[in-house]
């Protein structure tokens, strides 16, 4: 068992792109780290140098205090689960999950031991004499994280296992893949695109863009503090709203959204430094869809006119979808918030939106 270090790592392919860029990332030992991104951020690069199956252009990797740059991915003692995971169709669950034991001559008793104990955590003990064509797809899948823990690895390493699971196992599996982690108890690097994903699961959640890290921390932290408009709009479903507006100083300081105003306290700005810095100056206001979320009568104070254009029912509450101006914005709003503005869809009616100036500036101001 062991921590892994990246260190200043960069990986640049023979075609010069350029796919991870001088990253670092420490995975304590036992703690389950994800790392998200979009497509080609260079996700499953990084992944595949942890696993020593593609090399370091420059940087180090390090499990424990011991640098693993040159070592293979045999030497590196690594299991690896990945999204098309191929079981032996002819094998039994039993002699899939031991057949890397088998390869590497460990004695027959010794095999089983070893079989039935990760049979045993993944609930598979019933079925191990089945073969894949008799299982259910997260069976399946529970096979090939079997094949990859009997080994007792070093460190664990996933890259969108879960991805070919249709919606309603695949939450089912998160929460069995980190019971699982939790119990075998080694450092985990798991990669997907799924932001909803990576922050369920994530002790520590890595956001990567264009092969550059733009914040390491936790699930928390990435939504209540996003370091950058990057990740304020990556992370969160439905997504932030990012209003562009100036802060400036009239009878009071106010926050302009086009020719909309909205006052701000003079105790806010002295709570937040950073904040009052701006006035006099161009912002980004980043407001959560369920931090704005009140609808009232046009004229209100610290309010936005807004042409409601649809509303989602989403079951225990509405997605509703309005224009501030020309930018349209997207709100959660409660029942009995909705309800001033039931009747003005498709009718192009404005309704008001009130906007909470303490939540608003504060949750992306950049
Ligand atoms: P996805 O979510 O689509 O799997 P990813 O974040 O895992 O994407 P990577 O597969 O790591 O991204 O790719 C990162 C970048 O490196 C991409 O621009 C990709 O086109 C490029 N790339 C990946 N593999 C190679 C290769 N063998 N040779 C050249 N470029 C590559």
């Amino acid at each position: 068992m062991a921590s892994i270090t990246i260190d200043g790592v960069t990986k640049r392919y023979a075609n010069g792109v350029v796919a991870v860029d001088d990253l670092s990332l420490a995975i304590e030992d036992g703690e389950f780290v994800v790392l998200v991104g979009p497509s080609g951020c260079g996700k499953t690069t990084t992944l595949r140098m942890v696993a020593g199956l593609e090399e370091v252009s420059s940087g180090t990797i390090r499990f424990g205090d011991r640098v693993v740059n040159d070592l293979s991915p045999k030497e590196r003692d690594v299991a690896m689960v990945f999204q098309n995971y191929a079981l032996y169709p002819h094998m039994t669950v039993e002699e899939n999950i031991g057949f890397a034991l088998k390869l590497a001559k460990v004695p027959s008793g010794e095999r089983e031991r070893r079989v039935r104990e990760a049979a045993h955590v993944l609930g598979l003990e019933p079925l191990l004499d089945r073969k894949p064509s008799q299982l259910s797809g997260g069976q399946r899948q529970r096979v090939a994280m079997g094949r990859a823990i009997v080994r007792e690895p070093n460190v664990f390493l996933m890259d969108e296992p879960l991805s070919n699971l249709d919606a309603k196992l695949r939450v089912q599996m998160r929460a069995e893949v980190l019971r699982i982690q939790r119990r075998i108890g080694v450092a985990a690097l798991y990669v997907t695109h799924d932001q909803v994903e990576a922050m369920t699961m994530g002790d520590r959640v890595a956001v990567l863009h264009r092969g550059q890290l733009q914040q390491y921390a936790d699930p928390q932290t990435l939504y209540q503090r996003p370091a950058n408009l990057f990740v304020a709009g990556f992370i969160g479903s439905p997504a932030m709203n990012l209003f562009q507006g100036s802060l400036v100083r009239d009878d009071g300081v106010a926050l302009m959204l086009g020719s909309q105003r909205i006052g701000l306290d003079e105790r806010f700005l002295a709570a937040h430094p950073a904040i009052a810095a701006h006035v006099g100056g161009a912002v980004i206001v980043g407001v959560r869809p369920d931090a704005l979320g009140r609808f009232g009568s046009v004229g209100e104070p610290n309010s936005l006119a807004a042409t409601v254009e649809l509303v989602e029912e989403l079951g225990n509450e509405q997605l509703v979808h309005v224009r501030v101006d020309a930018t349209p914005y997207r709100l959660e709003v409660d029942e009995e918030d909705l309800e001033p503005a039931a009747g003005l869809v498709g009718g192009g009616a404005e309704a008001i939106a009130r906007i909470d100036a303490d939540q608003s500036v504060k949750s992306g101001q950049q």
